[in-house]
């Protein structure tokens, strides 16, 4: 058959364990997650409520245009609801972006390692990738600007940047919007935004009437606990939006999801609490790195990335076997690290005494 090279040159995403999975593997009564930085909390109980009382046909095709979640984001943004796009999470816009902007003719310009969907998808369209090395886990954004030429169709930031934690300030988004020429396509990938607290993180859409060659990706898979309804937005220009729309599968959110998501956003003070105990949870990785003498990052994010200076694999492996599911740092372009995403206090504290066992049997 008549495949795409680039097509034949790619493996299926692989996603992180699942819990299921190492259960039977390894017979373990008590298995914990923390790889694909879900919420620990899950969602809202407001969402569950509305979720367990769903009461709609399935039979009939969902609003292709989500009008009540558009309406529900544009206000809580302070958006135009032509200035949102929806999808099956924020990867299916990754790949709706890609579909309509690139081709074997242009290149596209990201940070490595950062979040693998954006090379993904340039591979499928034949796009050449100009990748340039992060520096201290962040995106050397001077360097990225050089490679941009005017065959660049689109550029890819991730921040807090998947899976350093690492985040762009306002003043450095700024100017590096300011050098980038009008028709390149700057992605903005926030899917941790509601995470961070630094006070010069910026709120991106509040950019998008001044750089109108930017579009902003969030997500309800993070922060709002709905990863297995699958629900991403873009924020952007119209144009931008316009232009993309006719890219997208007809009916790509589902009602239930687009009903847990306009619920979702209605519930702050539940993203508030998270947020703080998401806080307090990284801080206990901190002191378990600073005491055992292990770098890391500074996480905006629900995750740290910590460097244990050996195998990531073996680092896994031995969570793994002893109930705890990571990200190991080999996929993820950090072969001494491994990635954890910040759960409860409780299950924080037992993968960090499972990790001084580690470390402890590297000692002996
Ligand atoms: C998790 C994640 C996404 C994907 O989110 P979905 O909405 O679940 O598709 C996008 N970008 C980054 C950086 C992520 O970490």
């Amino acid at each position: 058959m008549k495949w795409k090279d680039a097509v034949l040159s790619l493996k299926p995403y692989q996603p992180g364990k699942s819990i299921q999975e190492v259960q039977k593997q390894y017979g373990l009564e008590s298995i914990t997650k923390l790889a694909s930085n879900e919420n620990p909390s899950g969602c809202s109980e407001t969402v569950k409520e509305v979720i367990s009382s769903f009461n709609e046909s399935y039979a009939i095709y969902p609003d292709g245009y989500a009008t009540m979640l558009r309406q529900a984001v544009s206000s809580y943004l302070g958006v135009k609801e032509t200035e949102l796009i929806f999808g099956n999470g924020t990867d299916e816009i990754i790949q709706v972006i890609s579909r309509s902007l690139l081709t074997s003719n242009w290149n596209t310009v990201m940070a490595t390692p950062s979040f693998s969907q954006y090379r993904h998808n340039a591979v499928i369209e034949g796009a050449e990738i100009r990748e340039v090395e992060l520096v201290g886990g962040a995106h050397n954004l001077p360097r990225m600007l050089e490679e941009i030429d005017e065959n660049t169709a689109v550029v890819w930031l991730c921040t807090p940047n998947n899976p350093t934690g690492v985040y762009i300030t306002e003043a450095e988004l700024i100017s590096f919007l300011k050098e980038v020429p009008k028709d390149v396509l700057v992605v903005i990938d926030e899917a941790y935004f509601e995470y961070v607290d630094a006070a010069d993180y910026p709120d991106s859409t509040k950019l998008i009437e001044t750089y109108k060659n930017i579009i902003v990706l969030r997500t309800f898979s993070k922060i709002y606990g709905l990863a297995s309804l699958r629900v991403g937005y873009g924020v952007a220009n119209e144009e931008i939006i316009q232009k993309l729309e006719p890219a997208r599968a007809p009916f790509n959110t589902n009602t239930l999801a687009q009903l847990a998501a306009m619920t979702a956003i209605s519930d702050q003070e539940f993203i508030a609490e998270c947020k703080l105990e998401n806080r307090k949870g990284l801080q206990q990785y901190y002191r378990f790195c600073e005491e055992e003498g292990l770098s890391y990052y500074p996480s905006q994010g629900n995750f740290i990335l910590i460097d244990f200076q050996a195998d990531g694999d073996e680092v896994f492996q031995f969570l793994l076997e002893r109930g705890f599911i990571v990200r190991s740092g080999q996929a993820l372009g950090f072969p001494t690290s491994v990635r954890v995403t910040v759960g409860s206090a409780e299950q924080n504290k037992g993968i960090i005494e499972i990790m001084k066992e580690y470390l402890a049997s590297k000692k002996s």
